[in-house]
């Protein structure tokens, strides 16, 4: 076992399984989805990613750092909205474009 392994397995136990989801692309959103509503107390908007099909509710401060790359302004409210990205925390996606779509 190589030192650079070894860190890998001290990691490993610490943290469990860090592997993130592999973004093969291509998911659509489905509307019925998108269109119930939130459900976490602070949530304003949902983001899906077209990478790895994941849904995911952000508060107000979560959407700005998502769009923060993107040179993207939030609107006023978010409401009636989503937002849609192709790479997540939770995938391997390397695109951090986000846009902001109309359920
Ligand atoms: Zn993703």
């Amino acid at each position: 076992m190589t030192n650079d392994d070894n860190s890998q397995e001290i990691k490993k136990s610490f943290f469990g399984q860090v592997k993130k989801i592999e973004a093969t692309g291509g998911h659509t959103p489905d509307l019925g989805r998108l269109q119930k509503p939130l459900e976490g107390p602070d949530s304003v908007v949902r983001l899906f990613c077209t990478g790895c099909g994941t849904y995911v509710e952000l508060t107000q401060r979560g959407a700005e750092i998502m769009v923060r790359p993107t040179n993207v302004s939030l609107p006023a409210s978010l409401e009636g909205n989503y937002l849609k990205t192709a790479s997540c925390s939770a995938c391997d996606g390397d695109d951090p474009t986000v846009t902001i779509e109309i359920i």
